[in-house]
């Protein structure tokens, strides 16, 4: 893949993404220090739109279009108490997308009511049957602090990872040949299916599944000696699974789909909702691993990102601490920032801060309201808020539930499996399904 490395403009995207966490975020839904002394850390990640250069500047000017912490994802068996209102995949990366989503599809709003936007416009061609698209040389960047989790995270997570027991020679050359190693592709199977195999390399210990395993599904960091395998959000080995893929392999499917979300995608042009850049510190990722992540897993045309880098000189104050540091905690909140309309939510279980119920509790209150969400404790970025939305602003048309409406638009559904289908094994998660009236 295309890598610049210490690029001023991921330099740039980075200052600009902090900053508007350090001064315009408030303070909750920030890392804390717990009543036990330990101190808590987060993900940050930020959209950023590059705005065509002017005659008249020397820089393209940039706009922060949302920001968003988070290393959590909810358990898969929540997802049929949803209902639409809970975010089950909070991790930042993930979280700064869907921000985005809900700016365009406000974006679009505007425009329906006569207003105007500095993002998205009024599409003129009648072949693509979408009412709008974005603005001729806009591109979007996504910074994160740390490379996304799953796939192409394995060779970084190899150099973090103390070998319990084994000599730092050892250590050493293991992790060498971690790094040297990249994705092969079995060519018998490939010839038969459009799935690709994992390679398994020899004399490696066998993949470990973790207690609360579910046939099929690689969790979180099993056995990441096993390159180029879809794996799920990590977590611990004895919490509740969530099914939800790693940020790396739905970055991956999202050269394939464009960034835009199942409502969006019926009301914008995909041509110029792709991600331009992927912004990361230049010491936390190993090209091996961008590369066969993001480009030797498939064999498809597909609109790829590229990889800009910078010197992280430590600005971000609340970011993951090294093997070698104090011993933190992931913050159990995600914190979204949306700065077109001001819009902060701190979300804590995948709902508003103080909405959320323990498991037992959501299936009362499912079992009495037929939602395990509590009324307005639903995040504004929720399915259910942005697809009531889209809806009582006649921006799509209602027909029947969510799910039933989503699957009834066979192009997107068809070119979703295909692009699942070149990484291998996408167990489904549980049903969320919902009617609004
Ligand atoms: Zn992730």
């Amino acid at each position: 893949m295309d890598i610049v490395r210490d690029s001023s403009l991921g330099l740039a995207i980075s200052n600009l993404v902090v900053n508007a966490y350090t001064s315009k975020c408030p303070r909750t839904g920030k890392p804390s220090i717990r009543s036990n002394g330990v101190e808590e850390w987060t993900i940050l990640a930020g959209v950023v739109a590059i705005m065509p250069q002017q005659a008249h500047t020397s820089s393209e000017p940039l706009q922060l279009v949302s920001l968003a912490t988070g290393s959590k994802a909810v358990p898969d068996s929540m997802r049929p108490y949803s209902k639409g209102r809970m975010v089950h995949d909070l991790h930042s990366e993930m979280l700064a997308l869907r921000a985005l989503n809900y700016h365009l599809l406000h974006e679009c709003v505007k425009l329906k009511l006569g207003r105007t936007s500095s993002l998205v416009e009024t599409n003129p061609d009648s072949v693509t049957n979408k009412a709008f698209r974005i603005k001729e040389g806009m591109r979007f960047a996504l910074f994160i602090t740390e490379p996304p989790c799953g796939d192409a995270s394995m060779g970084y997570l190899a150099q973090s990872e103390k070998f319990d027991g084994m000599k730092k020679t050892e250590r050493d050359e293991r992790v060498k040949g971690l790094l040297s190693v990249s994705y092969l592709t079995n060519p018998t199977s490939k010839s038969n299916s459009t799935e690709a195999s994992p390679t398994v390399y020899e004399n490696e210990p066998p993949l470990k599944r973790a207690k609360m395993s579910v046939p099929g599904v690689v969790r979180g960091r099993d056995g990441y000696y096993h390159l180029g395998t879809v794996r799920t959000k990590p977590g611990r080995a004895d919490s509740p699974i969530s099914l939800s893929k790693s940020c790396l392999d739905k970055l991956t499917l999202k050269q394939f789909t464009s960034f835009l979300n199942c409502i969006n995608s019926l009301i914008l042009s995909s041509d110029r909702a792709h991600l331009s850049y992927l912004v990361l510190a230049e010491d936390k990722f190993t090209e091996v691993d961008m590369t066969r992540c993001f480009r030797e897993r498939f064999e498809a045309d597909c609109t790829p990102f590229s990889l800009l880098t910078y010197k992280d000189s430590g600005t971000f104050p609340h970011g993951k601490p090294d093997i070698n540091g104090p011993k933190m905690v992931p913050s159990p909140l995600s914190l979204v920032y949306i700065p077109s309309t001001d819009l902060v939510e701190v979300l804590n279980g995948g709902v508003k801060q103080g909405c959320n119920l323990n498991a037992n509790k959501t299936m009362k209150l499912f079992t009495q309201t037929g939602c395990g969400v509590k009324r307005g404790g639903e995040s504004a970025l929720s399915n259910y808020r942005m697809f009531s939305e889209a809806v009582s602003r006649g921006l799509i048309s209602l027909g029947g539930s969510y799910n039933g409406w989503k699957k009834s638009h066979t192009q997107r559904e068809e070119l979703k499996k295909r692009s699942r289908g070149y990484l291998g094994e996408w167990v489904a998660t549980q049903v969320d399904d919902f009617v609004v009236v």
